[in-house]
């Protein structure tokens, strides 16, 4: 009798999910991949989304690969509108809301992927879902937000929260004439996770750029378009909330998968296994291992959703690979101004426990004497009795974001300050000087040392 064919299902179309599926049937050929996905969407790149409503391109544009190319290029059955609504692990199925013909009907799998994401959290107060009130998490998002603009031609802006999605969406928004823009923000610091010269900077770029921050803020409601705040009233045109992400597990209770109880997301090993032996989860549903801290974190990202779904696709189709983990690297532009960051901050190494100290230096990006001439911030953050670089962050020009990248490979790689001193990096006028900055920043944490 010939054998059935593996089949894996995954729950949600995007990054995580698109990679484990894809990494499945690459891996084996004869297995049966079907993707059950609740929107119309799959496999688009998010992160763009900001700039292409600040560029007015074509939304569709975004679209990485569609559900279409999937099925007839990868053979992976992609099932849109199909929202996963439960799931029995003990007899190795889901259960399935067809939203187009409102069909509920089961899925048996041999292996599952949870793919579900994450969606963006929404205030607990009157107003959410007043027209004119968005999140920019989807691409439908971004549709409805687009056809707002052009039908609405909004002039003020109120953001809610000051995350690098609502910075980005400043940005992007000033660049399309929306020139009343106000930031409100719950804390009195703008940016919670850096270190004091990046809020500095940050703010200078708000404030030149024509800005308005407002911190310190309580929300009551919205009232139309109105803001209504412990500081007064903000009325707008547009506003766009963005105070962070929440998993999509909600469907998962009841089931006997393990979900951490802080962030909601899925417990997951270094191989994207959940505690249920053939279930896997990955992306921004999932905890991620972060190096540093030796322990999983939720950390939601395009490029580790993207890594885990792999991953996760890779060990279902036989391989045995272990995560190597995150140390948190991330980067933004908000009016020009770069701004990276890796590792962990002073104040988040001093509260899980490091003896840590602070090394922040400016330096010229470019040679001396080359007609161009900008700067940029580094920061380290370094353990004292070790000398290990546990953080780091930069703010300046566009080298800033590319230079955190060679120091999350310290990080990553466990390097001491002393053996970032020792760097054979690049000299060249229209690219670095004769110090580069990150070695700036080395040479003078080793005098603290
Ligand atoms: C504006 C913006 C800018 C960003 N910029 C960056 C950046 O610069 N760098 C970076 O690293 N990251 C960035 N991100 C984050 C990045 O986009 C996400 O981390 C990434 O999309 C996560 O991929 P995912 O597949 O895990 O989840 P998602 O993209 O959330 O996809 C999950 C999918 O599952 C579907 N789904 C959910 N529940 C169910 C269900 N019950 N049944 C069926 N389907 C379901 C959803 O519809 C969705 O399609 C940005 C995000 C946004 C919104």
């Amino acid at each position: 009798m010939q054998k059935k064919p593996m089949r894996v299902v995954v729950v949600g179309g995007d990054a995580a999910g698109m990679s484990a599926a894809s990494q499945v049937k690459r891996r084996n050929k004869t297995a049966e991949v079907i993707v059950l996905e609740k929107t119309e969407d799959v496999s688009y790149g998010a992160c763009s989304m900001p700039y292409n409503i600040g560029y007015d391109l074509d939304v569709e544009g975004l679209v990485v690969m569609s559900a279409k190319d999937f099925k007839e290029k990868r053979g992976i059955d992609v099932r849109l509108l199909n929202e996963v609504i439960g799931v029995d692990t003990d007899n190795n199925k889901v259960f399935v809301d067809n939203k187009a013909t409102g069909r509920k009907y089961e899925v048996e799998y041999d292996y599952l992927v949870i793919a579900t994401g994450a969606r963006a959290v929404l205030p607990s107060i009157n107003g959410v879902h007043n027209e004119g009130v968005f999140t920019l998490k989807t691409l439908d998002d971004a549709r409805a937000i687009k056809s707002y603009i052009k039908e609405k031609k909004p002039k003020r802006c109120v953001l809610i929260g000051a995350g690098y999605i609502n910075l980005e969406v400043a940005d992007n928004f000033k660049r399309i004439g929306i020139e009343d823009i106000t930031i409100l923000k719950r804390s009195d610091r703008l940016m919670n996770e850096y270190e004091d010269e990046v809020d500095e900077k940050v703010r200078e770029v708000l404030d030149k750029n024509g800005v308005k921050l407002v911190t310190g803020i309580d929300i009551k409601e919205i009232d139309g378009l109105t803001v209504k705040t412990n500081k007064g009233d903000f009325d707008a045109d547009i506003i766009n909330i963005g105070i962070g992400f929440k998993p999509n597990t909600e469907f998962l209770e009841g089931s006997k998968i393990k979900i951490d109880k802080d962030s909601t997301a899925v417990v997951v090993d270094r191989y994207f296994k959940t505690n249920i032996d053939n279930v896997y989860a990955a992306g921004d549903c999932a905890l991620l291992y972060h190096r540093i801290l030796d322990k999983n974190i939720y950390l939601p990202s395009g490029n580790n959703a993207n890594k885990s779904g792999k991953t996760a696709g890779a060990n279902i189709a036989g391989a045995n690979e272990k995560f190597a983990g995150v140390v948190g690297t991330r980067a933004f532009d908000v009016f020009g101004l770069a701004i990276g960051k890796t590792g962990i901050s002073l104040k988040e190494s001093q509260e899980m426990g490091f003896d840590t100290f602070k090394t922040a230096i400016t330096a010229p990006t470019k040679a001396h004497g080359y007609p161009i001439q900008d700067k940029i911030t580094i920061i380290f953050i370094t353990e004292k009795k070790t000398g290990r670089l546990i953080g780091a962050q930069s703010i300046g020009d566009e080298s800033a974001a590319l230079r955190i990248d060679v120091l999350a490979t310290a990080i990553y790689a466990n390097m001491t300050i002393k053996d970032i001193q020792g760097l054979d990096l690049v000299y060249s006028p229209p690219f670095a000087p004769v110090w580069d900055p990150i070695l700036v920043c080395a040479n003078q944490a080793i005098k603290k040392v």
